[in-house]
């Protein structure tokens, strides 16, 4: 079972979007997409930055999997609306941790009106949907993907999101095939 939660305020239909995308490329691995509480913001403002005005994306990664192993389920992805950062990188769409079989994705950079471009809906769940596709295949053990339309290609930005599709490229999607198999 994958758990699909959302941390703070996000716009429910696009945790739905996601959800349902999700849950439909993952039933063929006989896996079920179930939509977790949501998390609030505030147990985490250790991972705000107010230099930055941002919040440090691995502190919500620990609880997410705390969260994840009470359902034993093999996957908890977070969805946030909060601009992410790591060290050494200005900003993240999202990140994983396998071990702790967590991810979190962030909308905040997804907006087009971030990009001074109007509100599009649709595009805004396309962009989710990938960056949640992407991250989930970091959890099974996907790494970056040269194929720039395989959804494991590593976006440095939105326009490296937009380029590729919503799925994994046939080796990514082999790969991902024996490692839920072994992973049984
Ligand atoms: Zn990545
Ligand atoms: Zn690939």
């Amino acid at each position: 079972m994958i758990l699909v939660s959302p941390i703070g305020n996000v716009d429910e239909w696009l945790v739905e979007e996601v959800v349902d995308f999700v849950g439909d490329y993952y039933y063929r691995f006989s896996m079920k997409v179930k939509r977790g509480p949501a998390v609030p913001l505030r147990p985490f403002l250790k991972a705000y930055n107010p230099y930055r005005n941002q919040y440090l994306g691995r502190i919500f990664l620990p609880t997410l999997s705390l969260m994840g192993k009470r359902l034993k389920a093999r996957a908890v992805l977070g969805v946030m609306d909060v601009d992410l950062y790591e060290e050494g990188l200005n900003f993240i769409f999202g990140l994983a941790n396998p071990s702790l079989k967590a991810a979190v994705v962030s909308i905040y950079r997804l907006r087009p009106e971030f990009y001074g471009e109007r509100p599009n809906e649709g595009l805004l769940m396309e962009r989710a949907i990938k960056e949640a596709m992407h991250e989930l295949g970091h959890v099974f053990g996907l790494e970056h993907c040269l194929n720039v339309r395989c959804v494991m290609h590593f976006s440095n930005s939105i326009y490296d999101t937009d380029l590729k599709t919503p799925f994994y490229c046939f080796s990514c999607e082999e790969k991902l095939r024996r490692n839920l198999e072994v992973k049984g």
